[in-house]
């Protein structure tokens, strides 16, 4: 077994990779010209824990990699375990020639998910919502602190996806559908990883990061499903050559210049639209990998599979591993067939069909990433923050990240916020369901309903919240008589899935179940009712619109129910906005902010708030904004909290005219001025508020 805590590999050979001063550059150099093709091989392997025939085949295959799959947790599933499991995979990386440690990588991409106890963050689409670079920021350095006290010094995330059509099962993984916005939360990266030049990431509170899923994941085509009216997941992504740019590859670009280390290509395939080539898988795609991402954008990190990706690569075997190596993939997650793969690609090596110098560029790239992390020096996990896994500290970062996530839709008769002392009811299946309020990628690799992991539910953060606990009264299916209560709260929405088309399996089209859509009907009927959606994306809410007061999106919040309840009763405003454009139907998917014809049933960008009244005056104060806007983007402030103010308060001016229902003449710039904002372009932002506000 592996000491307790040894830190320190002793220096064996002397060799110059092995010395800790020379810069990283000249280390690779060293340790490359010393491997024998079947090192290198391995080094570009990962293999999943579980697929490991004996643990000796770390060193006989001489493994570069291994990860932890969804679910693939050591028992007990505690972070002490992880560590102790990591460390012992550690040990036998020792036993190779040139004492080479393992990059382990795990999906921690709402905080470190698969482990029992950790914090559970929102989900990536409520991190859009909450529109927060330094929140955003937080919770990746808390996500990355928990996960390196594990051992792990690897994180398949974030995933800088943009969800183009929410009935993709993926969208939750997405900050949005707004290619700005999503850049605009790549601060993640920096909480993840620290610096851009890298030289953080030996740290023992930093991980290395991937950006997901290269390129066009978010916008795989509806109809092009073999399970009819889904838009598939892994499917088709049919675009124009300036779409891709724009709002697909533009994210990627921002990962790139933020340092993420490692970036994983999709399981879609790219039809770019006029090029003739019809749809490439994207593991197959030389153009985007060599040519744009490495060549183009310069990217210096390594390319990983995604798992067994290259496999649905059209050909044999060996014509999958040629072609996805040859088109700039350096790892390949096969996960389970590694022998298969390893003596695969030293053949295609020694036949010439991949040259020799591809490999030393794969290989030069991941070497140099174990290198910044400090592996070579610091093999093993470095406990000093595993107490921290799951702390109050930690908590109390993804309670605010909850907090700014909730996006108030409707608040008729402002029932919210509610008052400590008033008696509420609460009903709906997701007011007391840990596991639904976690979402897929919890615990285990599709996430589960029920007590799955330490953390308050919404009902219980309301309870805490409220001046008397017992003035709180819960009725899952509002089958309690619901007399004599101030104020109704109903919280409805998905149970977790991950991967595929969702919740579709479940009954669920972006439609709410019958059982909730009862509990909503029982509650409302009989008192003021807020709803609150714990879901993924958009639920299908207009036939219950009317009898509702107050909406309220609360997304994948995680584990910290605590953060919906400080929005409940006040101690925290309503600040989020619509990450994605909340649609009126099934038939109107897709729907994006700026469509030619846009008539959502909220647009992208909207989101009430409890914080700021609106400034008086109206049309005259907008003018006065525009040239607020003027004067601050002459002194570059676009894109600073200060000039956010400017827009903010014309989006109030806006909100307060309209009420709560739009035309398709407010709905447009309305949405439109929130994708400008985000570009920094505050006239323009304002320019299109003003638009608005004339037609509302
Ligand atoms: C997912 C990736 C994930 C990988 C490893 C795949 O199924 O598409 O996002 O990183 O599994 O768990």
């Amino acid at each position: 077994a592996p000491r307790e805590n040894p830190q320190v590999v002793i220096d064996a050979h002397g060799l110059p990779y092995q010395n800790a001063k020379l810069p990283v550059k000249q280390r690779v150099a060293d340790l490359l010209g010393r491997l024998s093709l079947a090192e290198k091989a391995g080094q570009m392997t990962q293999a999943e824990r579980n697929a490991l025939r004996a643990p000796g085949d770390i060193a006989a295959y001489d493994l570069g990699s291994l990860l932890s799959g969804g679910g693939s947790v050591p028992t007990p599933n505690t972070a002490a375990a992880w560590a102790k499991m990591v460390d012992a995979y550690q040990l036998r990386a020792q036993a190779t020639r040139f004492q080479i440690p393992l990059i382990y990588g795990v999906d921690a991409v709402h905080g470190h998910n698969n482990v029992v106890g950790a914090t559970i963050m929102p989900h990536n689409i409520g991190i859009g919502a909450g529109r927060d670079p330094k929140s955003a920021e937080k919770t990746g350095a808390i996500t990355a602190k928990e996960v390196r006290a594990t051992g792990v010094p690897w994180d398949f995330a974030p995933c800088v996806c943009v969800t183009r059509d929410e009935r993709w099962g993926r969208s939750y993984e997405a900050f949005g559908e707004d290619p700005a916005l999503v850049e605009a939360m790549e601060t993640v990266i920096q909480g993840m990883q620290g610096s851009p030049s890298g030289r953080d990431l030996h740290r023992n509170d930093k991980v290395l990061g991937s950006a997901k899923h290269f390129v066009g994941d978010g916008g795989t085509e509806f109809g092009s499903s073999t399970t009819g009216s889904y838009t598939t997941d892994q499917g088709i992504t049919k675009v124009t050559r300036q779409e891709l740019e724009a709002v697909h590859l533009s994210p990627f670009e921002e990962s790139v210049k933020r340092g993420v280390g490692t970036i994983m290509p999709s399981y879609s395939s790219l039809d770019i639209l006029g090029d003739g080539q019809g749809p490439v898988k994207m593991h197959a795609n030389a153009e985007m990998i060599n040519g744009v991402l490495k060549d183009r954008m310069g990217f210096e990190g390594f390319v990983i599979s995604d798992w067994q990706a290259i496999d649905q690569i059209p050909g044999d075997y060996p014509s999958d591993v040629r072609t996805s190596v040859n088109a700039g993939l350096d790892m390949i997650m096969v996960p389970t067939a590694y022998q298969d793969f390893t003596k695969t690609l030293k053949d295609e090596v020694t036949a010439g069909r991949i040259s020799e110098a591809r490999i030393d560029d794969a290989v030069a790239r991941i070497l140099t990433q174990k290198f910044r992390l400090g592996l070579f020096e610091k093999p093993y996990a470095d406990t000093t923050h595993l107490g921290k896994v799951g702390s109050a500290e930690h908590r109390a970062v993804a309670r605010e990240a909850v907090a700014k996530s909730q996006v108030l839709l409707k608040n008729d008769g402002a029932v919210l916020p509610l008052e400590p002392n008033q008696k509420v009811y609460v009903a709906g299946s997701n007011a007391d369901d840990i596991g639904n309020q976690a979402g897929g990628w919890t615990i285990s690799w599709q996430g589960s309903s029920g007590s799955i992991t330490p953390g308050t539910t919404i009902l219980e953060g309301m309870r805490k919240a409220a001046e008397d606990p017992d003035s709180v009264t819960y009725s899952r299916d509002a089958s309690a008589a619901t007399d004599g209560y101030d104020v109704g709260v109903v919280v409805v929405g998905e149970t977790p899935y991950a991967e595929g088309i969702g919740d579709v399996g479940n009954g669920h089209d972006l439609e709410l179940t019958a059982a909730d859509k009862a509990a909503v009907d029982k509650v409302c009927a009989a008192m003021e009712c807020a709803v609150l959606i714990v879901s993924g994306r958009p639920q299908l809410i207009g036939d219950q619109l009317g009898k509702i007061n107050a909406l309220v999106a609360s997304w994948l919040p995680g584990s910290e129910g605590d953060g919906v309840a400080d929005v409940l009763y006040g101690k925290r405003a309503f600040t989020g906005q619509l990450p994605v454009t909340w649609p009126k139907s099934q038939a109107q998917l897709p729907i994006n902010v700026g469509d030619r014809t846009y008539d959502p049933q909220f647009p992208y960008g909207w989101g009430l708030t409890t914080l700021k009244k609106p400034p008086a005056g109206g049309e005259l104060t907008l003018t006065a904004l525009a040239v607020a806007a003027q004067v601050a983007e002459k002194a570059k402030l676009g894109k600073t909290p200060a000039g956010k103010a400017i827009v903010d308060q014309a989006r109030l001016l806006v909100q307060q005219k309209i009420g709560g229902t739009f035309g398709q003449a407010v709905a447009g710039p309305f949405a439109e001025a929130d994708h400008l904002l985000l570009k920094g372009d505050l006239t323009g932002a304002v320019a299109k508020l003003r638009t608005a506000y004339r037609a509302a």
